[in-house]
């Protein structure tokens, strides 16, 4: 933990010394800028997901970035990778310990209890969209700030509950145009996993010279995580070690069962994975992940687009009365990453009306013309700081305007406006008080015309 040891703002007075002040700042290590060629996949990606929580019933929340350490290291537990060495924390000047949070569903069970939401109607289905940090080594796909979206349903505990999040997040993916493969396992209840630790401990013992010294202190604190490992040696380990299934109770059983029934119900694809158990303390049963399908890499843990489970004993965990839950995130940098791949395109905003104008007088109709028709909901452009009409033109040919209005110093004077017609490149004068009016008059035909044809 503890990456950060220095108290929050002491040193914010000075630059580092090692920094002239001429040189330019550069990006801390691991951070990035999400420019507006990005965007766009950006907004399809949130809107698909937004649009999907509604359909789905679920309500946004938003939660501090910043949470009380205890939180993180009480959630998701102490010997994981996230708390033993991915939180950024640190002391405020205050003296109290906090977290950039390096996942979301601990602060959202906070969240819950905090406002009470067990007297709700459960279960409380809730999503969210935001950034979190987790300092590890930086690489492909993996950053130290990056975002997720995420659904939680808290207060239920039936099967169904967890089959409609992997729907929702293999949904997404779909309707985003992406074919993504979902594992799902059932690491049972935590009695089921001491008895199944017992196992994997025993059978792993014998081969503790071939590991590294990391995977011995797996092994000794928390072995469930060597299924989790990435490294090639423990994988291949792994593939003839117990599975977890032949240690789960008969209600786990029976509920993981039913999970799979209702995903084959409603037609989502999925592959058991007996060694998925996921990152984090705080699961029980359901835990699943979703990885692109025409990516080989991806079937070795790298790289998943998101995950989730059940984690019926979190709440309580963190104080709160028993509720059992579920939910899942997904990374966004991720699922950008592959839409850039796929060369999905967005349709590109449309200009249908450019706003050029003459003079400084012109100017100042102009603005006020602009305004008129971005009230009225007509899709303008312009680029006033030109003052050559030539390079006005050229910017409204490039945005591909229907039609571009133009006000010079002689409009103003008898109170018209030019309307050009980019197509058939004729002009006509009109009073400058119906211009607006002019516009939809001509959409609207142009509309008929479209429609009729
Ligand atoms: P991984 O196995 O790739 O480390 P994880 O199990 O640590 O993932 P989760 O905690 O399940 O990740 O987070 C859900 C999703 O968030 C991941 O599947 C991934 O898409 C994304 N994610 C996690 N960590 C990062 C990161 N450092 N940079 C970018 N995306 C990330
Ligand atoms: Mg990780």
């Amino acid at each position: 933990m503890a990456t950060v040891k220095k108290t929050a703002g002491a040193s914010a007075k000075k630059d580092s010394p090692s920094k002239k002040a001429s040189q330019p700042i550069g990006l801390v290590r691991g951070m990035r800028d999400i420019l507006p060629s990005e965007q766009m996949y950006w907004r399809m990606i949130y809107d698909k997901a937004s649009a999907l929580c509604d359909a789905y019933g679920l309500e946004r929340i938003e939660t501090p970035v910043l949470e009380d350490t205890a939180l993180f290291v009480r959630g998701v537990g102490k010997q994981t990778d996230i708390v033993e060495k991915e939180m950024y924390s640190f002391q405020t000047s205050g003296g109290d310990n906090v977290s950039l949070r390096p996942e979301g569903t601990a602060g959202i069970c906070r969240a819950y209890i905090h406002h009470g939401m067990v007297s709700l109607p459960q279960p409380v289905k809730l999503w969210y969209w935001g950034p979190f940090f987790r300092h590890e080594r930086p690489q492909s796909g993996r950053y130290r700030q990056f975002y997720q979206f995420g659904c939680e349903l808290l207060g239920e505990e039936d099967a169904v509950i967890d089959a409609q999040l992997v729907l929702m997040s293999w949904l997404l993916l779909k309707e985003l145009g992406i074919e993504a493969t979902v594992k799902i396992n059932s690491i049972g209840t935590a009695e089921c996993r001491a008895n199944y630790r017992n196992a994997l401990v025993a059978y792993f013992r014998p081969k503790r010279s071939r590991m590294s010294e990391d995977d011995k202190k797996r092994l000794l604190k928390n072995p469930l995580r060597l299924l989790d490992s990435k490294d090639p040696v423990i994988q291949e380990m792994t593939a003839e070690a117990p599975q977890i299934v032949d240690w789960l109770d008969e209600a786990s059983k029976n509920h993981f069962m039913r999970v799979l029934e209702y995903l084959d119900e409603v037609g989502v694809p999925y592959q058991l994975d007996p060694f998925l158990v996921r990152g984090l303390d705080y699961y029980t049963n359901t835990v699943f992940e979703l990885f692109d399908s025409s990516n080989e890499d991806s079937e070795h843990g790298q790289n998943a687009y998101g995950g989730g489970g059940r984690y019926d004993g979190l709440v309580e965990l963190l104080g709160g009365q028993h509720t059992p839950a579920a939910g899942f995130a997904m990374g966004i940098e991720r699922i950008v990453s592959k839409l850039k791949s796929m060369n999905v395109t967005a349709d590109k905003k449309r200009v249908d009306v450019f706003v050029a104008q003459l003079g400084e007088q012109g100017r100042k109709r102009a603005l006020a013309i602009f305004e008129e028709l971005r009230l009225a909901g007509i899709n303008s452009s312009e680029s006033f700081a030109k003052s050559s009409i030539k390079s006005q033109m050229e910017a409204a040919n490039r945005l591909g305007a229907r039609w571009t209005l133009i006000v010079g110093q002689k409009e103003v004077l008898d109170g018209t406006v030019i309307i050009r017609d980019m197509e058939a490149g004729t002009q006509e004068i009109v009073d400058g008080r119906k211009v607006v009016h002019e516009i939809q008059k001509k959409m609207q035909q142009q509309d008929e015309v479209k429609g009729s044809n």
